[in-house]
């Protein structure tokens, strides 16, 4: 009987091989989840299969297990239009999103977040304020020594579109000379406070080497009390979209609230839109900056 079934399992070789193929793919994420380091060995399988057999067919087992095996490598090689998928898939240009951090250098929570960042890799453009940076020159310098960019959020996080341009710009300019100061040169990059700032000052800006940076994605960390680090990572999951730019704080303007929502957050942001095929780039290496003038918040130049 054993042996008719067995004559059976060739007959229907394709079809078994399928389904251990599917078996396969499950099998090996409960291993691999299970323990990350053990792998997927032919051991493991070999005692996962027979587990809740019987010891009369222990033997059928392991033969199951080989032909599984080999029959894993056929099936591979004959997936030939799924392969061609992958292969096309793969080839398309990786979608590209920034990370963005305002409001810092902050004793507590910009070095937990360059932790972070450093972890997994990923570099980011950090708007800065002048006096901070004053205040916390190292953490500012350690921000630049780790890759990421040292940008200009004018000296004391002011709302320059209530400002005249002369005395916007000598803000701004203040700020430019203190990212010089710390970390040897600065690059002219700035967002204003709130994303508050009028169209002339704008091209102005422009007119003077500057480029001026919004978001397409607001994280609103800021709003502590009214959204969880789950809440967060939902809206940043779901927002984003090719080319954006994502907005983050490492600290409170005021220096006063907890920054820990987005500290809590940002790991699985990262591991999920990296999940998702996105490729981490500075705000400034975007290459379609135009985005950043339609943001979805209708913050546009004032
Ligand atoms: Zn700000």
């Amino acid at each position: 009987m054993t042996r008719v079934n067995f004559i059976n399992c060739f007959t229907y070789r394709g079809k078994i091989l399928k389904l251990l193929l599917n078996y396969r793919l499950r099998i090996r994420k409960l291993i691999l989840s299970q323990d990350r380091d053990s792998g997927f060995t032919t051991r493991n399988l070999y005692v996962f299969i027979t587990n809740g057999f019987s010891r009369q067919f222990r033997n059928l087992a392991l033969v199951l297990t080989v032909i599984f095996f080999i029959g894993c490598e056929k099936e591979t090689i004959n997936l030939t239009p799924e392969s061609t998928l992958l292969t096309l898939n793969t080839s398309l240009p990786a979608p590209c999103i920034a990370l963005t951090f305002d409001d810092g250098p902050d004793p507590a929570y910009t070095g937990m977040i360059l932790k972070i960042l450093k972890e997994k890799n990923v570099k980011a453009t950090f708007f800065c304020v002048g006096n901070k940076m004053k205040k916390y020159p190292k953490i500012t310098k350690r921000i630049f020594d780790e890759g990421h960019t040292v940008a200009n959020h004018t000296i004391d996080h002011s709302n320059i579109a209530n400002k005249s341009f002369k005395d916007a710009f000598t803000n701004i300019m203040r700020t430019e000379k203190i990212i010089d100061s710390i970390i040897g040169s600065s690059q002219k990059l700035f967002r204003p406070p709130w994303g508050k700032i009028k169209k002339e000052q704008k091209d102005s800006l422009s007119k003077y080497g500057f480029k001026v940076f919004l978001w397409n994605v607001n994280s609103k960390d800021f709003a502590i009390s009214k959204y969880s680090p789950y809440m967060i990572v939902d809206m940043v999951i779901h927002g984003a979209q090719n080319n954006d730019i994502i907005l983050f704080h490492d600290s409170d303007y005021k220096g006063k609230e907890s920054r820990m929502s987005t500290v809590i957050a940002l790991p699985q942001i990262i591991d999920i839109l990296r999940a998702k095929g996105y490729v981490f780039k500075k705000a400034e290496d975007l290459t379609n900056n135009n985005k950043i003038s339609e943001t979805k918040e209708n913050l546009l130049w004032e």
